[in-house]
């Protein structure tokens, strides 16, 4: 029987232990943001490692990003098992697929596909389509789609129809593009990230000897995001499996953030329809945020919906209380921008680490004016998404020179050696003003501080030593951090979690953004976009949205329809704008027909505005539309209460003063 392991699972509670503790087979952890789905699965490979059921190179967990993969191999270095691998699906893939290839291909060489637009470009130019940036984007966002969905270019068009996709071209010349792009990329010897998965998949599907020999290295399987898990990944995750059933998933339904690209939360939702013998858990404890962080997630759940049966799990906080979540409004993006640079650095000027603090936003078109904020208030950031820092062009180059100042460089002081080194691929003394090329920099820092900290620990470190160390790291995608505030979508910070956490740019047309109006399922992965947000933050959370874009623009936008509701009644921000209503708790009856009063206006009439009554058209239009828009949203019958001045504002057909700093 297995040895107790107090350490380890003393920092779990009852159901996140049972889940690390249950016996080698079919293990599923259905639980909300923060509950410690990560950290249970970390604990349970431990276990299983500490406890002998599994040698810990036998363990293969797969994960969504580099980052949380890193997080995952230093979780456990940090418990003893150094040995388990944590990787993407795609890091995994490109492994298993460089191990594999000879025996499945014989000596072709390949190489992975750089510049993919561009690729894309070509096969649409072949193939007659639009070549236009964003047209170039959508085409291959749908090839991608098309790839993780296992739909071939011939099947395409058929099922595009199918499921109503919305292509950016007719489904017919989408196709070509695709089969054109596949040509282009196999004649050339190039794999992109989906052949990764594609080609291991089918050396495991096709070489029964490949099969064997990899079932019996790897033994124990674990996934992280489980939600999110594309048919390609599951395919081969079926091929990683063969008949085994030793499989630990975890997830969130209410987190699928790519079913556009092709994921869906069922296999997770309907995992114990295919292992009924599994260990089910569920947890609701929120251990990452305050109860006021909780809170407002709960409700911004709460409202989705269509949310599939098994989803519905309401989150309960453990942490002492916080500061409750704060809203602002702004006139344009960029007094926004500078209002979040200055609440940054009061939280750098109050102790917070700037890697402690992250602003995320829905589009990375957004990142920009923040880049610049940031660089003016002096305050180091860096840009998430493209995660593979050792894939970096400037790093690359770094390594490249590393390589060969190494082969026999003069013996002497490490740093100041790689200093001069990288100085001859771009680093300068001072950092530049801001945007890609202040990336550039940061990145090649972040080599100079990883030799520091090597000359720290390495007494006489060469530069030898270095590049075998950066070499190492590059093999198992462990990047240095790069200190600053981070900058991120909301779909890359999935799965991580900052004390401090600004939600920028929360404009209806943004988020939701403009190409989801219209489409129920559409809007409700943009809400889901939205708790994914809310739920990083462990302390503080700032929700910001500005009335025009850029600096100075017409105030032609609004907040985000996903806040109606979550702004507090007595906040200056919550003054419902332009003739709005907000919900309340009002029972007042019609005097004509008995049905809810929902406006004030009508509440001093005694009438709704259903009934003929002498209230302007045109606002009671308004009104209906309202109540017939928010009580669907509702699902219940809805009251309202507007300001006067609001309401006077409406009648009068002016704009409502609803401007609001905080
Ligand atoms: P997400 O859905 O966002 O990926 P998650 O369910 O994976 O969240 P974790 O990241 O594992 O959650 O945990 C969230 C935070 O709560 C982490 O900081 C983790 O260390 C902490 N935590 C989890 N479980 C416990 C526990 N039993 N006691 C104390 N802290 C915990
Ligand atoms: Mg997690």
């Amino acid at each position: 029987s297995a040895p107790r392991q107090p350490d380890l699972l003393d920092g779990l509670d009852p159901e996140q232990r049972a889940a690390a503790t249950a016996p080698r087979g079919p293990v599923c952890v259905l639980a909300g943001a923060g509950t410690g789905k990560t950290r249970t699965i970390t604990h349970r490979i431990a276990y299983l490692v500490r406890s002998g059921h599994v040698a810990a190179n036998q363990v293969l967990a797969v994960t969504f990003t580099a980052r949380a993969a890193g997080e995952m191999r230093t979780r456990l270095r940090a418990l003893g098992v150094p040995g388990a691998q944590a990787r993407t699906f795609h890091a995994a893939a490109l492994r298993q697929l460089r191990y594999f290839w000879p025996r499945v291909v014989g000596d072709r060489q390949w190489d992975l596909v750089e510049g993919k637009l561009r690729l894309v470009g070509q096969a649409a130019h072949r193939a007659g389509a639009g070549t236009e940036p964003e047209v170039l984007r959508d085409l291959a966002g749908e090839i991608e789609w098309a790839k993780a969905s296992l739909v071939g270019p011939d099947d395409y068009p058929a099922v595009a129809a199918r499921l109503r996709r919305d292509t950016p071209e007719s489904p017919e010349r989408v196709a070509e593009v695709y089969r054109t792009y596949e040509k282009i990329k196999n004649d050339a010897r190039l794999l992109d990230f989906d052949d990764l998965l594609l080609h291991t998949t089918a050396a495991l599907e096709e070489h029964g000897a490949v099969a064997t020999e990899f079932r019996d290295r790897y033994r124990c399987f674990v996934v992280d995001e489980y939600q999110d898990v594309t048919p390609l990944q599951h395919r081969l995750l079926d091929a990683w499996l063969g008949d085994r059933d030793d499989l630990t998933v975890v997830g969130d339904a209410n987190q699928t953030i790519y079913s556009f690209g092709g994921a869906s939360p069922r296999p997770l939702l309907e995992f114990t329809r295919r292992f009924p013998e599994a260990v089910v858990v569920r947890l609701e404890r929120d251990y990452r945020s305050t109860p006021q962080v909780v809170e407002l997630a709960n409700k911004v759940i709460g409202a989705a919906r269509g949310r599939p049966a098994g989803s519905r799990l309401r989150l309960v906080g453990q942490r002492p209380d916080g500061a409750p979540p704060r809203f602002a409004e702004y006139d344009d993006e960029s007094t926004e921008a500078a209002a979040v640079a200055r609440r940054v650095r009061e939280l750098l000027d109050a102790g917070v680490s700037a890697s402690e603090i992250a602003v995320l936003f829905r589009v990375n078109a957004q990142s920009e004016v923040y880049e610049q904020a940031l660089t003016e208030a002096d305050i180091p950031y860096l840009v998430r998404g493209g995660e593979r820092f050792f894939d970096r062009r400037e790093v690359r180059q770094a390594m490249a020179a590393l390589r060969s100042a190494a082969a026999d460089a003069p013996a002497g002081p490490l740093v100041p050696q790689v200093r001069r080194v990288l100085a001859g691929v771009g680093l300068t003394d001072q950092p530049p003003a801001g945007g890609a090329a202040r990336e550039r920099w940061d990145a090649l820092l972040a080599l100079v501080e990883l030799a520091e900290e090597l000359a720290g620990t390495v007494d006489g470190a060469t530069v030898g030593h270095f590049v075998g160390e950066l070499e190492q790291r590059a093999a198992a995608q462990h990047p240095p951090t790069v200190e600053g505030v981070t900058l991120a979508s909301l779909h890359a910070a999935k799965g991580l979690e900052w004390e401090a956490v600004f939600l920028v740019g929360l404009a209806d047309g943004t988020l939701p953004i403009q190409h989801a109006d219209g489409d129920d399922v559409a809007v409700e992965e943009e809400r889901r976009l939205f708790y994914v947000g809310v739920t990083r933050a462990r302390e503080h959370l700032w929700l910001s949205w500005a009335l025009a874009r850029g600096s100075g623009g017409r105030r032609t936008r609004r907040r985000s329809r996903f806040l109606y509701g979550l702004v507090p009644e007595d906040h200056p921000a919550a003054r419902v704008p332009r003739g709005l209503p907000k919900a309340t708790g009002t029972k007042a009856r019609c005097r004509a027909c008995n049905g809810p009063l929902m406006a004030t206006l009508e509440i001093k009439l005694g009438r709704c505005a259903s009934c003929p009554s002498n209230l302007d058209e045109d606002l009671l239009e308004r009104l209906r539309a309202w109540r017939v828009e928010r009580a669907r949203e509702l699902r219940v019958p809805a009251y309202v209460v507007f300001t006067d001045a609001t309401l006077m504002a409406i009648a009068e057909q002016r704009p409502t003063d609803d401007r609001a700093l905080v």
